[in-house]
Order: structure tokens, then sequence, then C-alpha cells
């Protein structure tokens, strides 16, 4: 990991950077076909930070055109895959050069605190590039078993051409999951950020480029869900389409497939994640300050984010007092201090729906919304039970509602009385009770005496509401981008004799 930078010195890089300002097709700066354009800005300020096109419908054909003769010439599908994986390895080299400048970026365009982007998510994002890289020579095809005079081969083939569209919470996280596998996998992309977070990605797509990606197989389109997700998810010559957003959004993704092309849809979508507490815990301080980084990390942006605390009764005041402890060392402020843990929320829209789970008479126990309309403290707030608004639906932002249980059964149950399924925790000193509980839960992920996510070796979805589909991370998300193919041979040969 590089070394943090101070304040004034992070400031300076952001005054230096130059910004993106248009999308990239066929390896080239592209505007939209219309000329209109957006403005993407700084949450913490407000300011505008660069001007985007505003693609359409129109342009996203131009770009599937581009992305389809890439693909067909075999320009990428048809190199060794030791050949695609030292160009992968060659972004992954040019992403840490340029560590500071793709952190700067991220928090300028995102409200992320620049301690997150640059100690998580960029060193993150290299991480998963270099993992997936790495598979791609390691991955086999199969030989079926059958009779002696036939041989029958399962052989992988890229899926095609692939529409990537991408949340605002992990621009440059996300972009990875999905790019990682996909590239790897032979695929040429046509990929659409969040408008709100556009300007990693597009530099991701010019150090693609310089990396050695050809033209035609990374394209990246500015623009809203409806001029250019929209596209994307109807079109008629994409193969398959990998979603991550809220689940309201992923559904109309595949009302878009069952109406176009039946085009391949994977969804990673939202959840409302439970953290089971149980009385046997050994180290309240370790269980708190999971909590605490599992509800608070990245304002509660964070889709696998705890935020129902289902605690047992005889631990609840002394763990809640040690998370009071914990969240009062998260300062909040401008993100491009590194002292700061919490910044602005994303946008005054967001903020505004995230403030609606604090204006309706809550018992606030911690936190609340600050002074100034674009802060949200690291908030606890007691529910007195799972039916609730507070803990049905995902809130998306610093606010942890907390329910009391007197057995694990009881939290077990209210662990899965929710539409979603991505992750959940379970803190209890008893190995088995924990696995019987990990076995219990639905959930894509669960985690055992920790808050996370676990690494690129492991797999992350959901069950239920939470995702559809398939994986993004691990081997498994490589099966998101192929397509499997079975070759059978006949080989009877009457003169060939008994050999
Ligand atoms: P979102 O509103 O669903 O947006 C996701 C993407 O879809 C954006 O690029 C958005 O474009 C686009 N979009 C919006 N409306 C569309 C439409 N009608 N047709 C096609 N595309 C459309 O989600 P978000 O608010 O950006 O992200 C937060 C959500 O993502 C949360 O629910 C979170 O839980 C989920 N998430 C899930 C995972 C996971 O791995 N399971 C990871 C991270 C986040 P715009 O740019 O115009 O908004
Ligand atoms: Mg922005």
């Amino acid at each position: 990991m590089s070394e943090l930078l101070s304040k004034t010195e992070y400031q300076q890089l952001a005054k230096q950077l130059r910004l993106p300002s248009k999308a990239i097709v066929n390896g080239e700066p592209y505007a939209a076909a219309s000329g209109a354009t957006f403005s993407t800005t700084n949450p913490a300020t407000g300011e505008v930070l660069a001007n985007l096109p505003a693609c359409s419908a129109e342009d996203v054909d131009i770009a599937v055109s581009h992305a389809r003769a890439a693909l067909e010439d075999g320009r990428w599908s048809k190199l060794h895959p030791a050949s695609r994986k030292k160009v992968l390895l060659r972004l992954a080299d040019l992403l840490e050069a340029n560590v500071q400048e793709l952190a700067v970026m991220e928090s300028l365009d995102s409200g992320k605190t620049i301690f997150d982007c640059q100690t998580v998510d960029v060193p993150e994002t290299i991480h998963c590039l270099r993992w997936h890289a790495e598979a791609i020579d390691k991955i086999y095809d199969q030989v079926a078993p059958a009779s002696d005079s036939h041989m029958a081969m399962i052989v992988r083939e890229p899926m095609g051409v692939v529409g990537l569209v991408l949340p605002w919470n992990f621009p440059l996280l996300m972009l990875a999951w999905k790019i990682g596998p996909a590239l790897a996998a032979g695929n040429a992309l046509v990929i659409k950020p969040a408008a709100e977070t556009s300007l990693t990605a597009l530099r991701v797509a010019e150090l693609a480029l310089e990396a050695g990606v050809p033209p035609g197989i990374l394209n990246v389109l500015t623009g809203s869900g409806s001029g250019v997700g929209e596209p994307i998810g109807r079109h008629m010559d994409i193969d398959a389409v990998s979603f991550t957003g809220s689940t309201v959004t992923g559904r109309r993704f595949l009302k878009y497939a069952a109406e176009s092309n039946l085009k391949e849809v994977v969804l990673e979508l939202g959840g409302k994640n439970p953290c089971i507490v149980m009385d046997d815990v050994a180290d309240l301080d370790a269980v708190a300050t999971h909590i605490v980084n599992g509800a608070f990390w990245n304002m509660g942006q964070n889709c696998s984010a705890i935020s129902r605390l289902i605690v047992h009764k005889v631990i609840k005041e002394p763990l809640l007092k040690k998370v009071f402890q914990l969240a009062d060392a998260w300062r909040v402020g401008d993100p491009m201090d590194p002292a700061h843990r919490i910044g602005p929320l994303v946008s005054p829209a967001h903020f505004s729906k995230v403030k609606s789970f604090l204006d309706q008479g809550e018992k606030v126990l911690y936190g609340g919304v600050t002074s100034d309309e674009r802060y949200v403290h690291p908030t606890i707030v007691e529910v007195e039970h799972n039916g609730v608004r507070h803990a049905r639906e995902e809130i998306f932002g610093p606010i942890l509602s907390v329910l009391t249980v007197d057995s694990l059964q009881q939290a077990v149950a209210m662990a899965n009385d929710t539409e979603y399924g991505l992750t959940a925790s379970v803190f209890t000193a008893n190995g088995t009770r924990a696995l019987r509980a990990a076995r219990a839960i639905k959930a894509g992920t669960v985690t055992v005496n920790s808050f996370g996510e676990g690494d690129s070796t492991t797999p992350f979805g959901g069950y239920k509401q939470s995702g559809f589909g398939g994986r993004d991370k691990s081997v498994h998300a490589h099966d998101q981008y192929t397509q499997l193919k079975t070759i059978w041979l006949d080989l009877s040969d009457s003169e060939a004799g008994d050999i």
C-alpha cells in the first residue's frame, strides 16, 4: 500500500488532476452523437467536476457494433490466454503506478473518503484484476465420460459482447469485479458506469488501452440509466449483461432481456444484512470493531453493510456502549482529509432518502444527521420488531437498526425474515452453533466472528431478491462470462480395427 499523504498534498493533487471528459469507444475519445452532455459533481462541495457525454441508444448501437467487430476478428478473444494475462497484469501495474491519482479522482467524484479510496478501493481493484489475470491460464476445460468410440469435450467460449452496468458506491471496485473475469474470458465489453461516478471508469479505460487491451474491447459509455442502461438491456446484439445496483433496477433487466433477445442476465443487488451477536462472545471489543466497520464503512453505502444488529438481550447494553465509544472515533467531514472516516452521501437526493429514515420519531440511540445537509453521522436506532421500515428496507446510509432477542433460534428466524439474502454475520464463541447458524441463514456470504465479504478466492452474490443468475469474484465469476459448448466426436471407424 502506498503511503497516505496529508490533506494539503491531496488537495494539491486534486487541483492538478486531468479529469476525463469523453466516453471511450473503439479506443478513441467519444462524444455523444447528439452532442448532449451532463455534469458530474463533487458531493462534498457541489462543484461541477466535468461535463460528460450524455449518451443514448444511438451511441449504444455504435459501441456495440465496434465491440462486435473486435470480438469476431479475434484480436482479444483468440489471443493465447497467457498473452491476455500479460496485458491485464500490465493494466494492474499501471493502476498501481497511479494509485494516488485514482484515489483522489474516486474521492472527488463520489464523496468516498480518501482514506478508504487509497487503503481499500484502489488496492482491492488492483488485486482483483491481478487475481483474474493470473487465473486465465489455469482454468481447464473438461472431457466428459463417454464410450470408447466417442470423445465428448466441454469447452468454454467467451460469452461474446457483454454489457456491464455499474453502481456508484464502489465505482472502481465493482468495475474490477466485472472486467477482471470478463476480459480474462476474452469478451468485448460495453460498460455503463453510474452517472454520478463515471470518471475513474474512463481513466481505467485509458490505462487499459495503454496496457494493450485492443481498441473496441473495452468501451465506456457515460449517461443515464434510461439513456444508456436500458438500451444496453434491450440490445439485440449484446449477449449478456452483468448488473450491480438496486433490486428495483435489477428487476428491469430481466424484463429487458425477456422483451429482446433473451440475453444472459446476472444481477448483484441490495441487502438488509443481519449481524447476530450471542451472549457468549469472548471479546466484546473485537465484536464492536467489526460492527462499527460493517455498519458505517463507506457511509453505509455498501450492499453488504450490517444494517440489522440482532443482539442477545444479556449482552446488548455492554455491546452498545463499546459500539458508541468506537463510533465516536469515526470523524465526519471533508473526504479529502485522511483523518476523516465519514464523507458526504453521494448526492442531495440520496441524502434526502437516508434522512427520511430519521424523520419519524425513531428512537435514536446514537448519532443523527449533521448540521451540514450532506453528512449523516454514524447513527444507531432501536427498533421494536423486524416488521418496521428500518428493519425491512435497504437504507444505504450509516444507520444501524438494533433488534433484541433471547435465543439463537429467534435470532436466525429474524435474520431470515427479509426478502434479501446478500450477507450475514454471526458472533458466538460456540463453534457448533456458529456453523449451524451459518448454514441456516439464507445469504450468499455468512461470516463468523467477523464482518466481511470473503476475498478474491470466494464467490459473492445474493440469495432471494439480493441476486440472480451468477456470482462475482473467484473462479465462479468466470462462469458469467463464458458459454459452455459441447463438442461430441464419433470415433467409430471400422478400418481402424481394435486399436
Ligand atoms: P441503481 O439506481 O439501481 O443504479 C445502478 C445502475 O443502473 C446505474 O448505472 C444506473 O444509472 C442504472 N440504471 C438506473 N435506472 C435504470 C433503468 N431504468 N434501466 C437501466 N439502467 C438503469 O443502483 P445504485 O443506487 O447506483 O447503487 C446502489 C445499489 O446497488 C444498492 O441497492 C446496493 O445494495 C447495490 N449494490 C449491490 C452490490 C452487490 O454486489 N450485490 C454491490 C454494490 C451495490 P444511473 O447512473 O443513471 O443511476
Ligand atoms: Mg460525482
